[in-house]
C-alpha cells in the first residue's frame, strides 16, 4: 500500500477501504506521512465526498488513533454536546457546567477555532492559567468529582483528530461532510459517552450553507452514530449572524460567565436551555421538555451553575479572580465605535464576514502556529430586527493591530444591510432529529 495510490483513488472518485483510510490515518498520526500527502487526500475527500461506510471507517481510524476513556465506573448518565462550528457560539461555556448542575456528568473533548468560526478551547484558554491539556487520569477524576471536564484533543485522545483537525484549517477543507462527521463522532466515543446532543449550525457563519446541506450533515453524523451504537440528537440552528452580541475568545468567555449569571443574550439563554432540555431528556432525568428548560432556568438564577463553572475552572487551574472581575482583564490598546450611517431596522448581519474580521483583528488564526491575541474581537451592538438611528453604536472593534483597522471597519459595516421595513428577528431553532 502507498499513500500516492489512495490520494489518486479517492481523487478519481473511487471507495476506499478501511485498510487504506488506517494507512492514511495511522501514518499521518505517527508522522510517517508527511503534510503534503495528507493535504492532497483531504482535499481529495473535500472534492469527492465519502459514503457512509467510509465515513464509520474514517471514524473509527480517529478513534483508535488515541485511547478510549471509560467512564462506567462513574455512576450516572454521562451526555455531551457538540455544536458543527459558528460565530459568536459560546453556548459549550455555559451548558457543560450547567448540565453538570443538573446531575450529568460532561466529559467535553472540544475544538479550537477553524477558519472563521471560534473554537471552545481558544475562549477557555483566554482565561489566564486555564489548562485544556489534563491527562487521561484527571480528566477522569474531574469528570467524577466535578461532573464536567472541558479538554481538547491530546497525544492519547484522537490524536488524529487533533493533527487533521489543525491541517483541515489550513488547507481550505473544513466544510466537508465526512471530515466534519468523523471528527466529531471520533472525538466523543473517545470520551466514553452514553449520548450526545449535536448544534448542527446552517446559514452564512456556518460550514453548512443551505438547509439542504444542514439536513445532509444531520443525517451524516446520526448515522455514523447510530453505527458506533451512542444514542443521539440533533438541532439543526441559524448562523446566519453571529450567537449573542461578542464575537472573539476572552469576549466570548466574559458574556458566556455573564449568561451563567442570568444577565447573558435572550438567543444564547435559549439555545442553551433547548440543547440542555435534550440532554435531560436523553439521560432519562425528565420527559417534558418545557419543564426541563424551567428547572435549567433555576440552576441558572441560582447561580448553581456558575458555581459549577467556577470550580471546573479553578480545578483546571483557571485564574478565579477574573471572573470575580472580568473587568480586570488586560484588552487590546485599541477599541473602535463603529456607527451607522444608516436607519431603518438591521436586515441582515453577516456572520461569516463578522467571523473573519474578528480573525483579522487577531481573534483568530490563518496558519496553524499563529498566536491568537485573546482580547481581540467584536462586541455587536445591534443584531437583525434591532431598529437603527443615524449615529447609533453599531459595534465596537477590539484590536491592538492598528494596520488592518481601516479594512476590517469597512467589512464590519458591510456585513450590516438596513431596511426602512420592520424585519423579524431571524428563527433561530429550525428543525429536532433524533435517534437513539
Ligand atoms: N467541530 C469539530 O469537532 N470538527 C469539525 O470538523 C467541525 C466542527
Amino acid at each position: 500500500m502507498n499513500a500516492i495510490d489512495i490520494i489518486a483513488k479517492k481523487r478519481d472518485g473511487k471507495k476506499l477501504t478501511a485498510e487504506e483510510i488506517d494507512f492514511l490515518v495511522y501514518g499521518y498520526t505517527s508522522n510517517q506521512i508527511p503534510d503534503y500527502q495528507m493535504s492532497a487526500w483531504l482535499m481529495a475527500i473535500y472534492q469527492q465526498g465519502m459514503d457512509a461506510y467510509e465515513t464509520a471507517y474514517m471514524t473509527k481510524s480517529m478513534l483508535f488513533s488515541g485511547e478510549r476513556i471509560n467512564l462506567s465506573r462513574i455512576p450516572g448518565p454521562k451526555i455531551d454536546k457538540h455544536s458543527t462550528g459558528g460565530v459568536g457560539d459560546k453556548v459549550s461555556i455555559v451548558l457543560a457546567p450547567l448540565m453538570a448542575a443538573a446531575g450529568l456528568r460532561v466529559p467535553m473533548i472540544s475544538g479550537r477555532g477553524l477558519g472563521h468560526s471560534g473554537g471552545t478551547l481558544d475562549k477557555l484558554e483566554a482565561i489566564p492559567g486555564f489548562r485544556t491539556k489534563l491527562t487521561a487520569d484527571e480528566f477522569y477524576e474531574q469528570v467524577e468529582q466535578i461532573g464536567v471536564a472541558m479538554i481538547g484533543q491530546t497525544d492519547h485522545l484522537v490524536p488524529a483528530d487533533k493533527k487533521i483537525y489543525a491541517l483541515r484549517d489550513a488547507t481550505a477543507t473544513i466544510g466537508s461532510i465526512p471530515l466534519i462527521t468523523s471528527s466529531i463522532i471520533s472525538k466523543k466515543l473517545a470520551e466514553g459517552i452514553d449520548g450526545l446532543v449535536l448544534d448542527v449550525k446552517m446559514g452564512r457563519g456556518a460550514f453548512m450553507k443551505s438547509y439542504a446541506e444542514a439536513v445532509e450533515l444531520a443525517k451524516s453524523l446520526i448515522q455514523t452514530a447510530a453505527l458506533n451504537k451512542l444514542a443521539i440528537r440533533v438541532l439543526i440552528t441559524n448562523m446566519d449572524q453571529p450567537l449573542g452580541y461578542a464575537v472573539g475568545n476572552w469576549l466570548e468567555t466574559r458574556e458566556a460567565i455573564m449568561t451563567l449569571k442570568g444577565r447573558g443574550p435572550a438567543d444564547v439563554m435559549i439555545l442553551t436551555l433547548a440543547l440542555g432540555a435534550n440532554m435531560l431528556i436523553m439521560s432519562g432525568k425528565a420527559t417534558d421538555p418545557q419543564k426541563a428548560m424551567e428547572a435549567l432556568r433555576k440552576l441558572i438564577y441560582s447561580e448553581k451553575a456558575y458555581e459549577k463553572f467556577a470550580e471546573m475552572v479553578v480545578s483546571q487551574g483557571g485564574d478565579i479572580s477574573y471572573l470575580l472581575d472580568p473587568g480586570k482583564y488586560p484588552m487590546p490598546k485599541i477599541k473602535y465605535q463603529i456607527r451607522s450611517s444608516e436607519e431603518g431596522y438591521v436586515s441582515g448581519l453577516d456572520a461569516l464576514e463578522i467571523g473573519r474580521a474578528v480573525v483579522k483583528l487577531g481573534g483568530g488564526r490563518n496558519v496553524i502556529e499563529d498566536q491568537i491575541d485573546f482580547g481581540a474581537g467584536i462586541v455587536l451592538n445591534k443584531k437583525i430586527g434591532d431598529k437603527v438611528a443615524k449615529g447609533d453604536l453599531l459595534a465596537l472593534l477590539y484590536t491592538d493591530r492598528d494596520r488592518v483597522l481601516s479594512e476590517v471597519i469597512e467589512q464590519v459595516k458591510n456585513a450590516f444591510a438596513f431596511s426602512p421595513e420592520k424585519v423579524e428577528s431571524p428563527k433561530l431553532i429550525l428543525k429536532a432529529l433524533a435517534k437513539m
